[in-house]
């Protein structure tokens, strides 16, 4: 090999922020605060505070390779942690403060995290468990003096965040990483054992931020106002902590605020014209707007996963207020960003509907993102649009092995299963059929339950749905729908079913509705069909 004459930098994710000050120093981050009240400060001045937050973590003893939680809304002190964490070469692990309890301790032992980082609001979920957490030394409050609630209850140093670090220095002499070094941890709260971590590295990351960046994935720029609603306690926050600083543009985080009212009031006073979200806050976004009839000139598109977004959802976002949403389907093994789904020239022949079906599905992948789908003996399958199997997913910033397991997460090619199953059409665009473990089987024919939700909450009195596979005589599965009703409504149930009806085949709509008072969502927010499963699984017998 004849090496290049290149200049040797490892990546450090540090250089982002530092990038970020330097070039775009008069940039806000803006956040809705944890205690009310707007919060503002600039790129420049947040990158001091980087410098200093890392200064004060080695006076902590806090090493090269330690793990540091945070259980955190996004906020700009969050965000410093993030840097200062992985800057000095330790790791960033994300808390979500949704897990239960058991779970939450599990995972802070297993991560073995020496000092937890925690909002105020999330104090009494520590304080909850910290008798059980074995490696916390101590814990670090997100606040100022005048806020700091009070902490004798605990048996470890509490320390004030502000307090903490008003006197260090703001220098800073960031350590020479190997790139392929851990900057970063998130945890998966898995359908079956223990949650899994995912370590992901300086390299990873840095790529993952590189590739976001482009204009066929969240195509932005340092004239735009990005809304960061995606928690960054969930799936690295879609990359965007590292993505948005990256590439210059104005941050505005909107702390614990994540209702209606309070999106709407952030987004139009800081005049963002872009933002990503799971589909359940646009739900309460999109209804506080209908309600008090409002607008939203400003925003110019959204990207939306997590979940399917019901076309419904795209549709009242294209008709009624002229924004654009742009799916995008991911998991945090993947960093998380998979697919996104960008226009292609061939989009400009098609139909309303036919445009309006391609506009459903996940999307394109992202560059270096290579994926296949397979059926159940591991035989590729054709890219038809038609053929479905499990989706597999290969690139560099795509899980190895979770942490602290010896076996690989990878197939003997390399291959990662991603437990969704999928459809990839002649244009590349893929479109999620279902995960493996919800897909219903009813007289040997698959049935997507999620299409079925989809059709479902296009139904105006409905607020959300679940379809779920429950034990039939004849026909081994038939689908059953669980629904909420919007509030203050009571459609029928048969509207509901000749609304399903309308859209899919006789076979595939539900034999029944439930109507339940509020549905069961994971951790990360996403309908969980367990307890279901487990509750009607005898409804038709
Ligand atoms: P998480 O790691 O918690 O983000 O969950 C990842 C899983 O969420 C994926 O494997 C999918 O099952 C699901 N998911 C994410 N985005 C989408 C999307 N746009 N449409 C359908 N499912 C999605």
């Amino acid at each position: 090999m004849i090496p290049g004459n290149m200049q040797e930098h490892g990546f450090n994710l540090v250089s982002i922020i530092k990038h970020a000050a330097r070039w775009h120093g008069h940039v806000e981050v803006v956040t809705n605060k944890v205690e009310g009240g707007i919060h503002r400060i600039n790129y420049a001045d947040l990158y001091d505070r980087v410098k200093k937050l890392a200064n004060a973590l080695d006076k902590l003893g806090l090493k090269s390779g330690d793990r540091i939680g945070t259980m955190a809304w996004n906020s700009w002190r969050h965000l410093e942690c993030w840097y200062a964490i992985a800057g000095k070469g330790s790791i960033c692990h994300t808390l979500n403060p949704r897990l239960f309890p058991d779970q939450l301790d599990y995972i802070v032992n297993h991560a073995e995290n020496r000092f937890l980082v925690v909002d105020t609001t999330f104090l009494p979920v520590i304080a909850n468990v910290i008798d059980r957490l074995k490696t916390v030394e101590g814990i670090i409050v997100l606040t100022s003096k005048d806020n700091m609630p009070d902490t004798s209850g605990f048996k470890i140093p509490v320390h004030c965040y502000e307090e903490m670090i008003k006197d260090e220095p703001s220098t800073y002499d960031w350590p020479t990483l190997d790139e392929n070094a851990a900057s970063s941890l998130c945890y998966t709260s898995g359908t079956t054992g223990n949650p899994k971590g995912v370590l992901y590295s300086h390299r990873s990351n840095m790529i993952h931020a590189m590739v976001s960046g482009g204009a066929d994935i969240f195509n932005m720029t340092a004239c735009d106002s990005f809304l960061m609603i995606v928690p960054m306690f969930h799936a690295n926050s879609w990359g965007l902590s590292f993505g948005v600083p990256m590439i210059g543009g104005k941050l505005v985080m909107t702390g614990p605020h994540m209702d209606g009212a309070s999106v709407y009031k952030l987004m139009t006073e800081e005049k963002c014209t872009v933002s990503g979200a799971v589909p359940t806050v646009w739900t309460g976004l999109l209804d506080y707007l209908d309600a008090n009839d409002l607008k939203i000139p400003h925003l110019r598109e959204t990207f939306i996963g997590g979940s399917a977004v019901p076309r419904s959802m795209i549709e009242r976002f294209d008709k009624d207020y002229g924004v654009q949403v742009i799916q995008a389907w991911g998991m945090t093994e993947m960093s998380p960003l998979g697919t996104i789904n960008r226009p292609l020239p061939f989009w400009d022949e098609l139909s309303y509907e036919e445009r309006m079906a391609v506009r459903c599905k996940q999307g394109r992948p992202a560059f270096y993102v290579d994926m296949k789908i397979v059926d159940d003996d591991g035989n590729e399958l054709p890219r038809d649009g038609v053929a479905f199997g499990r989706l597999l997913v290969k690139g560099p910033f795509i899980v190895e092995r979770y942490y602290k397991m010896e076996e690989s997460a990878l197939d003997d090619d390399g291959w990662f299963d991603t437990g969704d199953v999928a459809n990839i059409d002649q244009y590349g665009i893929m479109q999620i059929t279902d995960r493996a473990k919800d897909v219903i089987k009813s007289g040997g024919e698959w049935i997507s339950s999620v299409d079925i939700e989809n059709t479902a909450v296009g139904h105006p009195e409905l607020n959300i749905a679940a379809c779920i596979g429950v034990k039939h005589e004849k026909w081994e599965e038939r689908p059953l729908l669980v629904a909420v009703k919007q509030e203050g409504c009571d459609p029928s149930k048969q509207s509901i079913l000749d609304l399903v009806a309308s859209e899919h085949a006789k076979w595939q709509v539900p034999d029944d509705v439930i109507f339940i008072e509020e549905m069961p969502l994971t951790a990360t927010g996403k309908i969980d069909k367990k307890p279901l499963r487990a509750k009607y699984e005898n409804f038709y017998s």
